[in-house]
């Protein structure tokens, strides 16, 4: 019986085991991919404090080093479903179920899909959630960015650094973007900006993207390229168990607690105003310091 699980290794995830860990609780840290999570997609952050600028697989690392230093239990596999039995939660695994006093869901959210009809079948082909990832095979070539919002000019930035050029089709007539993000993209001589531009359709060609169709002034017009990264927002991660939610995300009090008794959600799974690494690593430590504080009395 472990006092916490925790779903998820991102920043808020670990940040909540490395306070539950120097408080001498038995935790393990659950992760389906790479400790760090969403950190090891982003190009590039410069407002995360001690950093100037750093790259998102760096901090991921540095996460990791201090997951390996305070010796955390990490489990490398994906939680299937979690079930609440009063003082206890049960974590069911693939191949075993494991028990726990807390448990903190940090899961995340998962980049959303055009869902428009070739995507699947053409992702890896020219479609891409992560430029950080798959910028580098699309080196002097012409590609597009598809979104409206911070990420998706950030990451136009990044690519303008290594493709020929970049469209950036957003189908409104504003981005929804910090002002200097935006004077930076505006500066870059091989980035073009279509605004009131709907994304339509994938055009394929022998199994690869070979161009997208998007409508502008009631018009089809055709783009021609190679690859194209998709920054359209993210939905979170969320299990099958009757947890209250607003929209889609979970909802928490001050002290991170879910609709469930102790089951706690941090990170970007929780309905916020804001999803940044800071706050983040903050409702990580507020979860923890509750639950420290729980444990203590019990
Ligand atoms: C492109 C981009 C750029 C950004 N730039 C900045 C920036 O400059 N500054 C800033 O402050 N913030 C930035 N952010 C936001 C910031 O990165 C996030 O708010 C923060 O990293 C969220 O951390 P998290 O721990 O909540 O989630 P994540 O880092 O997403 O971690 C969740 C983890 O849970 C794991 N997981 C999910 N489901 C399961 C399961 N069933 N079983 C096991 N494991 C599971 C996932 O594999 C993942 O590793 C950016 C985000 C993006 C997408």
């Amino acid at each position: 019986m472990y006092d916490c699980i925790i779903i998820g290794g991102g920043i808020s995830g670990i940040t909540a085991a490395v306070y539950l860990k120097h408080a001498n609780k038995k935790v393990l840290l659950i992760e389906k991919s790479a400790l760090g999570g969403i950190l090891n997609k982003i190009s590039k952050i410069e407002n995360y404090p001690g950093y100037k600028s750093v790259t998102g697989p760096d901090l991921a690392y540095n996460l990791y080093e201090q997951v390996k230093y305070n010796e955390i239990e990490v489990l490398e596999s994906t939680v299937i479903s979690i079930e609440n039995q009063g003082n206890t939660n049960l974590v069911k695994l693939k191949d075993k179920e494991l028990t726990c006093k807390y448990l903190i869901l940090a899961t995340g959210k998962e980049a959303r899909k055009l869902n428009l009809e070739n995507e699947d079948r053409l992702v890896g082909r020219g479609i891409s959630y992560c430029a950080l990832c798959d910028g580098p095979f699309f080196r002097n070539k012409e590609v597009a960015v598809i979104g409206a919002g911070d990420s998706a000019l950030l990451e136009a930035l990044y690519l303008s650094n290594i493709c020929s050029h970049i469209t950036i089709i957003n189908k409104y007539s504003k981005f929804k973007c910090k002002e200097t993000l935006l004077n930076q993209v505006l500066k870059k001589e091989n980035i073009t900006i279509l605004y009131d531009s709907m994304t339509k359709s994938l055009n394929e060609e022998n199994g690869l993207l070979k161009s997208i169709t998007y409508m502008k002034d009631e018009k089809e017009e055709e783009l021609q390229v190679s690859g194209a990264f998709v920054y359209i927002g993210s939905t979170p991660n969320i299990f099958d168990i009757n947890l209250e939610l607003d929209g889609n995300y979970i909802k928490v009090n001050e002290d991170m607690e879910t609709s469930i008794e102790r089951i706690y959600a941090i990170g970007d799974v929780i309905k916020k105003d804001i999803y940044q690494l800071t706050n983040a690593a903050s409702e990580g430590m507020i979860a923890a310091t509750n639950i420290i504080k729980r444990l203590n009395k019990e």
